[in-house]
């Protein structure tokens, strides 16, 4: 049996967020400030709603328990996530404390989170990645018009995850026929949107991207990311050389087409500061992306890879 899960109702393109019927009593939550959310609440003509703007970057359990108790009582008819990560994690967490429904409404684009069953919430400081059906949007409103003012190295990063996602997605031991078509149509209007410069058009990509790989998985090249990103590399750039050498690896089909994306996105080399031994002790266990891997991945291969990235420039 193949499964592949989805937001209820998906509005997307242009003008979505601004033609879409808000319920009334909504809570608005998000991690912006008054300015800016203000034009976008006008922008989406919503009435009779509350906002919650203190939503910190890595949410923590605490502070969602915490606005959970702060509304307890009032009628809330629906949660709106309005943001990034952080804001959509937080109503994911939420609305499956208090079977509320949620409304998730990405302003920035990549991750495609608002149609994925994962959430990220830290628990005593640690950020866990966790996946559950009642984090699954109710309803997902994807418009483009929240991209402009986007600083390039965030677009940058943000397309550079969602193509590599959408590519890993396709190769995932855990794909279907069903999350190949999301993932090969995800990387076809990333590509588009990147190598012939259509930014309105990583929106949509990034959602199609969400649904493929939020039901397959990724694989080698995100297992890889990490020992950058916990050196501060942001993930989509340590991804460019990371996804590069895993596809390598893996004899994809999207080898020679995502390193052109990562070259015309002009990224950088990846340094590391630990040892390869060392980061292959922390890679190695990351068994949710290793075993998800096309074709299977030993410690030396590892080591390798590593040597790829640091010292053999694979994007040049
Ligand atoms: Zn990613």
């Amino acid at each position: 049996m193949w499964k592949v899960m989805m937001p209820r109702k998906i509005a997307f393109g242009e003008n979505a967020a601004r033609e879409f019927s808000y319920p009334k009593n909504s809570l608005v939550i998000t991690t912006t400030t008054p300015d800016i959310y203000d034009k976008w609440l006008t922008y989406m003509g919503i009435e009779d709603y509350e906002v919650y703007h203190k939503v910190t970057p890595d949410p923590s359990i605490e502070s969602v328990e915490a606005i959970r108790k702060s509304y307890e009582g009032k009628k809330i008819s629906t949660y709106i996530g309005l943001g990034g990560g952080s804001s959509m994690d937080v109503c994911k967490y939420l609305g499956k404390l208090t079977g509320i429904p949620k409304i998730l409404i990405p302003t920035t684009f990549g991750t495609g989170a608002e149609m994925t069953t994962y959430a990220v919430i830290s628990f005593e400081h640690k950020k866990k990645l966790l996946q559950d059906e009642a984090f699954l949007a109710d309803a997902a409103v994807v418009d483009p018009y929240f991209l402009p003012g986007t600083p390039f190295n965030i677009m940058r990063n943000s397309a550079c995850d969602a193509a590599a996602q959408a590519s890993e997605g396709y190769d995932s031991k855990l794909s279907n026929p069903l999350t190949k078509l999301f993932c090969k149509e995800a990387f076809d209007v990333l590509e588009d949107a990147i190598i012939n410069e259509k930014p309105q058009l990583l929106p949509y990509g990034a959602m199609l991207s969400g649904i493929g790989f939020g039901n397959s998985s990724t694989t080698l090249g995100h297992a890889l990311s990490y020992v950058f990103s916990n050196e501060g590399v942001p993930h989509g750039y340590s991804l460019s050389s990371c996804t590069t050498v895993a596809h390598r690896f893996n004899k994809s089909i999207y080898y020679e087409r995502f390193k052109k994306i990562c070259k015309k996105l002009n990224f950088e080399p990846l340094t590391l500061k630990q040892g390869f031994e060392d980061a292959a002790d922390v890679i190695m266990p990351d068994r949710g992306h290793l075993d998800n891997n096309p074709i299977p991945v030993s410690r030396e291969d590892i080591i390798q890879c590593l040597d790829e990235i640091v010292n053999k420039n694979p994007l040049s």
